[in-house]
């Protein structure tokens, strides 16, 4: 990912807007580039400003906040892998499942001469 699309992708990242993929690439940019990092903290302060407005919060700690927020982008994206790891050694399972039961199968059949008539 460029920082261009990495800018790009700031706003839409503070809004919640990101598909997971484009999360993860965008939080692996932001992780190594030292800029994007800093336009990020810049956009987070702004918006984190003006909520604070609205909402009478009170004083905190922004750069804080922006970690937060980015370990819990890591944590949905880490959460994302595991589901995708589980979803595949199910459907592996599954079809180990099936092959199992057709062997077994085809043993009941042979068994009972079903393939000798
Ligand atoms: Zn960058």
């Amino acid at each position: 990912m460029t920082c261009q699309e990495a800018e790009r992708m700031i706003t839409p990242y503070i809004n919640n807007w990101l598909s997971d993929e484009e999360l993860e690439q965008f939080l692996l940019h932001i992780k190594s580039c030292e800029n994007c990092r800093e336009e990020l903290e810049i956009y987070f302060t702004v918006d984190y400003g003006i909520r604070q407005l609205d909402d009478e919060i009170g004083v905190y700690n922004i750069r804080e906040a922006m970690e937060e927020s980015l370990e819990a982008a890591w944590d949905r994206i880490k959460y994302i892998h595991v589901l995708t790891i589980l979803k595949y050694v199910f459907r592996t399972l599954s079809v180990l499942w099936l092959t199992i039961t057709l062997i077994l199968q085809m043993r009941i059949w042979w068994q009972e001469g079903f393939f000798l008539k």
